[in-house]
């Protein structure tokens, strides 16, 4: 029996995560479940899965949730502090980190300082704090086992071969619902647009991430840290099938992939059992599915947001710190409808042009970099606001 924490049970990896939970009871149970506003689903999931204890983000709303859990024995808490001193548990064997943004890099470095095992959904703990979280986990006993779908393929196609006869990581992106678009065409989509993923359904933010292409920017920030790889051996490649999860080729020309549908009840399976594999738990590929299998190079002009792992990494430091922050306040005022879809970038870079960099890191100076990135890209987005009014003002 395996005690879980769920970071975020409430969204779509939670969910997901409590789909598997429920499915094999004997394996495994929900210690702990956490949540940012959504009180009503968090409650509702509680009743279900009687946990020891849940704690909601908002601070606002915890009063419900206590009147709601105090009769049926669980233990309630609120904020962000409540949420972090939850993964430290004595009942929390495993941490599934299914936050999104970078409220997930402290609970994690939290579970993994108390030698938690992660279950990893969480890219931007990685790319927020790369350094820092793999020399946290060196002196930990944590082990990290990656839910994102390449990461998982990719740790799936390692197993049982050696690290040095690794020569190439390579990246499978669908490309996104605009991933046949003209740059002019870009200027013009909507956030209803890029909400349609044509293959994943996610949340929000991660379907945006996923149409700018700055989520696979991050997953190779996050393969680079998990699997101790340079960039330049990690390739992008568009799939638009999104079937051949990611590959590994290795120094004799060998190449292994990992296939599937996608869906993520797999990797989160994957992940929970410990590489132990859960019968029937998604889909399965029928072989007409793969008959057909298309691999392009990506296109870095119309989506700039994919170099910014290079710079990123390349930079050091703090940089990929701010790339998040910015992409977080940017990602979330396009939503809003107040920028433009090709705004995201130039957000981003505004953001970085103008960030102080702060070589070897400490969590002091991360977590100053992402108040100074999102200050410096809500600054960008409002001069991007009030030129678009200004243009369209004039008569
Ligand atoms: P969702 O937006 O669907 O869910 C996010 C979860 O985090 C919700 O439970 C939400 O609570 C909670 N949350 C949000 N903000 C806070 C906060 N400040 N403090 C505490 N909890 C908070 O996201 P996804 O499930 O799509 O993604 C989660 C993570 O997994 C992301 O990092 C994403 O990149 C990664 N991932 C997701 C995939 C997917 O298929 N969805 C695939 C691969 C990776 P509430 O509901 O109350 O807002
Ligand atoms: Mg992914």
């Amino acid at each position: 029996m395996k005690n879980i924490a769920i970071l975020g049970s409430t969204g779509s990896i939670g969910t997901q995560t409590i789909d598997i939970i429920a499915s094999a009871p004997e394996s495994f149970r929900a210690t702990v479940l956490t949540a940012g506003s959504n009180v009503d689903l968090l409650i509702q999931q509680c009743r279900k899965l009687r946990p020891a204890l849940a704690v909601i983000a908002d601070e606002s709303r915890y009063r419900e949730l206590h009147e709601a859990l105090a009769p049926l024995g669980i233990h309630t808490g609120a904020g962000a502090d409540a949420i972090a001193d939850a993964m430290t548990r004595d009942d929390v064997d495993q941490v599934v980190t299914a936050t999104v943004g970078y409220s997930g890099l402290i609970p994690t470095l939290r579970a993994i300082e108390a030698d938690k095992d992660i279950a990893l959904a969480n890219k931007e703990t990685l790319v927020a704090a790369g350094q820092l979280v793999t020399e946290c986990l060196d002196a930990s006993r944590s082990r990290v086992i990656p839910v994102d779908s390449e990461h998982s393929a990719i740790y799936q196609c390692l197993r049982g071969e050696r690290h040095d006869e690794v020569s190439r990581l390579i990246i499978t992106a669908s490309g996104g619902p605009f991933r046949n678009f003209t740059a002019a065409q870009l200027r013009d989509v909507t956030a209803a647009d890029a909400l349609r993923h044509p293959n994943w359904v996610m949340g929000a933010k991660i379907t945006i991430d996923s149409a700018t292409m700055i989520n696979k920017a991050f997953e190779i920030i996050e393969a680079r840290w998990l699997f101790n790889i340079d960039a330049d051996r990690i390739m992008p490649v568009v799939h638009p099938q999104s079937i051949v999860h990611s590959m590994v080729e290795f120094h004799d020309g060998a190449v292994k992939a990992q296939l599937g549908t996608p869906d993520m009840h797999l990797p989160i399976a994957y992940a929970l059992g410990d590489t132990t594999r859960l019968p029937d738990c998604s889909r399965r590929l029928s072989i007409t599915d793969f008959a057909h299998l298309d691999f392009v190079e990506p296109d870095y002009e119309r989506f700039p947001c994919l170099g910014l792992a290079r710079r990123a990494l390349d930079e050091g430091g703090t940089t990929a710190c701010a790339v998040n922050a910015a992409n977080e306040i940017a990602n979330l005022a396009f939503r809003q409808g107040r920028i433009a879809f090709t705004d995201i970038y130039t957000v981003i870079d505004s953001t970085l042009e103008a960030m102080t960099q702060t070589e070897c890191p400490s969590l002091d100076d991360y977590i100053a970099a992402n108040t100074e990135g999102r200050a410096r890209a809500a600054e960008a987005v409002k001069c991007l606001e009030a030129a678009a009014s200004y243009v369209t003002t004039i008569p």
